[in-house]
């Protein structure tokens, strides 16, 4: 028998360890409140909750989840929303006095692409499924955006009550520390490996609630770092565990045969971790993509203050978002400019762009500073200058093209990269209108703002 693989008895007891667990254990969490619910209406409840959770932690996803639901408790009325609404929710903006002002602490969820998928699998449901979340596993896969093999296990065995697998970073450390998986994550005959040994133990009889309780053993005991072993409801089979018991010398730790591929390597022990921090095996992290860019904000006196933002193309990074305008460029190219130069380069490039019909004169841009972002791969910086468009220039409003005051700024699909931008240039151009003359100075201007909130 394969240490690496459960036996079936081991499966019988680990589903019955881990399924009492889960019932008296399990945290409340809104989606998990679909009793005596339509399955469609919980399909699509988990799919939410699913595309929310992938990259953000649960305790910001609450909030964001609620707020969705009360706008859109259905696949229907998702489907009849505007990508704007959606995009504005995703980004933790909704017009409402409480949440305007927590605004300002929130980041929003990222990674827009989930909520576009998620508009884009509604209106797919409705037009060719008539409103009917579709049950199999592999219809969901191939048809829903967004959705793969993770996912549609999600929804078809909460939804659905199919015995379909999951696997996630908190299966994945389960399992890995159960039967001493320390091959590496990269490679797929570890992956297709764990993928068998999720499918082995799902539970047929409660499929959805033992994923659940596997996720949540994760999430709860089986911690990245110092996991509860001593609460651990499935310890008893934890092979991880009773290695780290049982070893005299770490030249023990490779205890199946010399050419095992599933096995830890002496060698990758580091004696300064228990050995079970060393299931599943790091991922070498991929470096970030150093870019630059320069951010131009053209603001305008109607009397009021007012932003020129223009609206991201598909392809773009971050497409459907409201933006300042944005020339590309590089570290090196960046160090070969002065001051002055960069100002010229920036008014030439802005000139050139096909989405601007009529550019207002542009010749006197100021630098605002400067901030940093960092997106899955790319760590960004922005360089900021913001410059003043005369009452004489015309630049005609369109779709992908807009003047917005500072409040339709704070509230639009803006991304949280922009909105670091525009927090780090409003300080300075208000000092340059009259709003900012009456103040006379930064501080002036913080220690009014700060006393409003
Ligand atoms: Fe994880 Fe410890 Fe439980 Fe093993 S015994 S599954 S390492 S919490």
């Amino acid at each position: 028998m394969n240490r690496h693989r459960f036996s079936t008895e081991e499966i019988s007891i680990f589903r019955r360890s881990l399924l009492a667990w889960y019932d008296i254990h399990k945290r409340k969490l809104p989606w998990r409140d679909w009793h005596d619910i339509d399955t469609n209406i919980v399909a699509y409840r988990v799919l939410v909750s699913e595309l929310m959770l992938q990259q953000t932690q649960v305790a910001t996803v609450i909030r964001y989840y609620e707020t969705w639901m009360k706008q859109w408790p259905n696949i229907k009325s998702l489907a009849e929303a505007s990508e704007d609404d959606i995009l504005k929710c995703w980004a933790g903006i909704i017009i409402d006095s409480i949440f305007y002002w927590s605004y300002f602490f929130h980041l929003g969820l990222g990674y827009y692409n989930r909520a576009r998928n998620l508009y884009k699998c509604a209106q797919l449901i409705i037009n060719e499924y008539n409103g009917e979340f579709p049950n199999e596993l592999e219809t969901m896969i191939n048809r829903l955006p967004g959705v793969g093999r993770y996912t549609a296990g999600a929804v078809s065995s909460i939804a659905f009550n199919q015995a379909n697998p999951i696997l996630d970073g908190n299966v994945i450390r389960v399992l890995s520390r159960m039967r001493c998986i320390g091959s590496d994550l990269k490679k797929k005959s570890t992956t297709d490996f764990l993928w068998s040994l999720a499918t082995d133990v799902v539970c047929p009889e409660r499929p959805g609630d033992f994923n659940q309780s596997l996720m949540e053993l994760g999430a709860t005991v089986c911690t990245p770092q110092k996991p509860k072993c001593n609460e651990c409801p499935v310890q008893n089979q934890c092979l991880a565990y009773q290695q780290q018991k049982e070893i005299e010398s770490i030249l023990d730790i490779e205890q199946c045969s010399a050419n095992c591929s599933f096995c830890l390597k002496s060698s990758d022990v580091d004696t300064n971790r228990s050995l079970v921090e060393h299931y599943p095996r790091k991922k070498s992290k991929t470096k970030q993509r150093e870019e630059t860019s320069f951010i131009l904000i053209i603001y305008r006196l109607t009397p009021k203050l007012e932003f020129l933002m223009i609206k991201q193309k598909q392809s773009n990074l971050l497409s459907g978002l409201w933006s300042f305008l944005e020339i590309s460029s590089s570290k090196n190219h960046l160090d070969q400019m002065n001051e002055q130069k960069r100002k010229t380069y920036i008014i030439e490039e802005i000139q050139q762009m096909p989405t601007i019909d009529t550019i207002p004169s542009i010749n006197n841009i100021k630098l605002a500073g400067q901030c940093r972002h960092l997106f899955s791969h790319i760590d960004k910086q922005y360089i900021i200058y913001y410059t003043h468009c005369e009452q004489n220039d015309v630049l005609i409003p369109s779709t992908s093209m807009q003047w917005f005051n500072e409040e339709q700024v704070q509230t639009s699909a803006i991304s949280t990269a922009m909105k670091k931008v525009f927090n780090v240039a409003l300080p300075q151009i208000k000092l340059k209108t009259s709003n900012g003359k009456k103040n006379g100075t930064i501080d002036n201007y913080f220690k009014k703002k700060n006393s409003k909130v």
